[in-house]
């Protein structure tokens, strides 16, 4: 889906008081009448307010519906994209909107400025959009989700949520998450990593310390209570060689996003979800980057972080010591029993855990890898820019995840 906000220019404060009113009555209304948009609006004139209704009308930030007692309106994703970017823009964490980076799984990320000229990504969560990659799933959910009439941007909201609270929480807690800025509604703005996935990295200068430092962050996150649950080259990103500080003994090189669908370790499917982060990883470093890890254990315990680094393959159960409670302070999937959380959101993330990204689901805009077939220094990292590489050894990781979840499931 576009970002078309070029006629946020011409808005009036009306306008946006009205849009704001049918967003509010959305909650509760699937039509907002008009005469309620009216009321919600704190607008004095009802001729004001239909000339508002009719010119968010025309821009399609609202759309018409008739139903069989009354006509209203609703909120279209491009009205919830305005009033999203209003409000961030009211508040000074962004101020310009750049070109988009890519799409990724289940959202858009652009990247955008602060008014100090500083770059930042603005992820905007869109599930439920039906694409390529959603149809080719012949995803469950969407059939589920259309007999129930499941209000897709009230899910891209919750998720986004989701995934600030992640962000700023683990950002808080000295995890090499990207630093988090800004949440409305969908949208999330975060630090801009400056690297590259790390599915494009075929060489690296330490590759036992990458594949250690990568194992470690799984593990401290699970004694913090979480399990990423999509833990992949995708969501990997790794730093360009001149934004790396020698002199920092914290710095891993790395950066880890995309936590949306992350669980608690008290999830029912803790211990698959897991490994199956485990494995992305070892399979990715075996059949990309030759590395066949090996149980060592004078190199891996650099940071006195206790067990789990000396062995090359991280174990649930032999390694995961509860050390802290993020799942519980951010009510992470599956933290408890008692609060099963809102079923059509879980239907929406255990989904999205389920789907794994693919090369196919990161559309890449050229400028973002134009020139980049090397490092500032030309030697420890190589980029592998060409799509065809990355599928002709027959490696595809979405058929053989898809086999082994319905394995797992049935
Ligand atoms: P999705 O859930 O749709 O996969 P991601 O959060 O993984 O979304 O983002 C999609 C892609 O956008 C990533 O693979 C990465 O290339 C890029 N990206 C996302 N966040 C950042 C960031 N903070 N800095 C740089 N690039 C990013
Ligand atoms: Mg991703």
């Amino acid at each position: 889906m576009k970002l078309d906000i070029s006629y946020m220019r011409y808005m009036t404060a009306d306008d946006f008081k009205v849009l704001q009113a049918v967003e509010q009555g959305s909650k509760n209304h699937e039509v907002v009448p008009t005469t309620l948009i009216h009321q919600l609006s704190g607008m004095r004139s009802m001729s004001g307010t239909n000339r508002s209704i009719s010119d968010l009308a025309k821009l399609k930030l609202i759309a018409k519906l008739r139903n069989a007692k009354y006509d209203g309106y609703r909120l279209t994703y491009n009205g919830i994209d305005y009033l999203a970017l209003h409000s961030m823009l009211n508040r000074d964490t962004v101020y310009s909107i750049g070109g988009s980076i890519g799409v990724g799984k289940e959202s858009d990320i652009y990247k955008v400025s602060d008014k100090n000229g500083v770059e930042k990504v603005m992820k905007i969560h869109r599930l439920g959009r039906t694409s390529f990659h959603t149809v080719r799933n012949n995803r469950d959910y969407l059939k589920k989700i259309s007999k129930n009439g499941v209000n897709w941007m009230v899910l891209s909201r919750l998720a986004a949520n989701k995934e600030y609270q992640f962000i700023t929480m683990l950002y808080a807690k000295g995890f090499n998450v990207p630093e988090p800025f800004d949440n409305s509604r969908h949208i999330i703005i975060m630090e801009l990593i400056k690297g590259f996935p790390m599915r494009r990295l075929r060489k690296h200068k330490n590759l036992p310390q990458l594949y250690n430092n990568l194992m470690k962050f799984i593990v401290k996150l699970g004694c913090s209570g979480l399990i990423h649950c999509d833990f992949n080259e995708f969501n990997i990103m790794i730093k360009d060689e001149d934004e790396i500080d020698p002199n920092d003994p914290e710095e891993v090189g790395f950066v880890v996003i995309d936590f949306p669908q992350s669980i608690s370790i008290q999830h029912k499917d803790a211990e698959y979800y897991f490994k199956r982060d485990v494995d992305c990883i070892r399979r990715f470093f075996k059949k990309k980057l030759k590395y066949e890890p090996k149980d060592d254990p004078s190199m891996l315990d650099t940071d006195g972080f206790g067990e789990g680094y000396r062995y090359a393959y991280p174990d649930f159960h032999r390694d995961i010591e509860r050390t802290d409670n993020l799942d519980e302070l951010v009510q992470a999937s599956g933290y408890s029993k008692k609060h099963p959380g809102d079923r059509d959101l879980e239907d929406a993330m255990e989904d999205m855990r389920n789907t794994e990204e693919t090369d196919e689901d990161h559309i890449e805009k050229e400028e973002e890898v134009e020139g980049k077939e090397e490092s500032s220094d030309g030697d420890d990292y190589y980029y592998s820019e060409s799509e065809e590489e990355e599928s002709d050894d027959g490696y595809n990781s979405q058929d053989e995840e898809n086999e082994r979840i319905i394995e797992a499931l049935s």
